[in-house]
């Protein structure tokens, strides 16, 4: 039986190279380039694997605001981050909260860069503010399997905290809505299917909390294994992994030892390129 392997990274925070540009350092802990060679190792593993980011990636270094300040004054660069990521061949991203924190024109700007399609499936913009797609299928043939057979339909949908109209409050009025993510995630994952997604991924930059489910949470992420249509949940914006942070201890339908959400296999990655999420 043939493996999807899922490489994930998620909460970049613009940590571009193995770089501390706090302390102007060189350090090997951080940055998605000193993952590269992981990235690699593990898709030579298994050919039939996709490598997602799950948002969080243009803000939290001074290369950020480099970045940020180069076009407010009118310079044309690319995004050192999406630069970053087109050669190293993402399948796919989706936004988190930070990246509204420059605003929609910087955002359109940088991610218009993207070799990968960019997914928000709770995010609704109006077209002039229009940043990521709703969903993607994406098509991949079965190595070793019959080359006539159809490819791998597989669909992922992009999941952000609703907060972000709070937070970049002044950025977002008017512009942009977001609707609570499980009501998000049930209707896109069905809609999906319908356009024959065989498997759905969800790529959801929130956190994995207990207690029971209030509208509007941010932190959602635990609760998605019980949205119907949904056979893979990346988590993040908790900076934490999963499974294996104490945090996720002890938490109702959260096996920390499997890594499965409500039975759903789940992974939360870590954060600044750290560590490599595998699933
Ligand atoms: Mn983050
Ligand atoms: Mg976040």
């Amino acid at each position: 039986m043939p493996i999807l392997r899922l490489i994930v990274t998620s909460d970049l925070h613009m940590h571009v190279r193995p770089y501390d540009y706090f302390e102007d350092r060189e350090d090997e802990s951080v940055g998605l380039a000193a993952l590269a060679p992981l990235i690699e190792q593990a898709r030579r593993e298994v050919p039939l694997s996709l490598l997602l980011d799950n948002g969080d990636f243009v803000q939290g270094s001074p290369i950020g605001d480099v970045a940020a300040d180069a076009f407010m004054q009118g310079e044309s660069m690319p995004n050192p981050m999406i630069a970053a990521m087109n050669a190293i061949g993402y399948d796919a991203a989706t936004l988190g909260n930070h990246e509204f924190n420059y605003g929609l024109d910087y955002l359109a700007h940088a991610l218009a860069g993207a070799a990968f399609p960019i997914i928000s499936t709770n995010l609704s913009a109006q077209a002039e503010n229009a940043v990521a797609l709703p969903s993607v299928i994406l098509p991949r043939p079965v190595p070793g399997g019959d080359p006539v057979a159809p490819a791998l339909q597989i669909g992922l949908l992009g999941l952000l905290p609703p907060q972000i109209l709070q937070w970049d409050r002044g950025h977002l009025e008017g512009a942009v809505t977001v609707e609570d993510i499980l009501e998000a995630a049930g209707r896109e994952a069905q809609a999906l299917r319908a356009r024959g997604a065989d498997i759905v991924i969800a790529l959801c930059h929130s956190g994995i909390a207990g207690g029971a489910y209030r509208p509007g949470q941010e932190n959602a992420a635990g609760h998605l294994g019980k949205v119907t249509g949904i056979d893979a949940i990346i988590a993040g914006h908790q900076h934490l992994r999963f499974p294996g942070s104490g945090e996720f201890e002890d938490l109702p339908g959260i096996d920390n030892k499997a890594g499965l959400i409500h039975g759903v296999p789940g992974i939360m990655p870590g954060c600044f390129g750290k560590y490599l999420g595998v699933l």
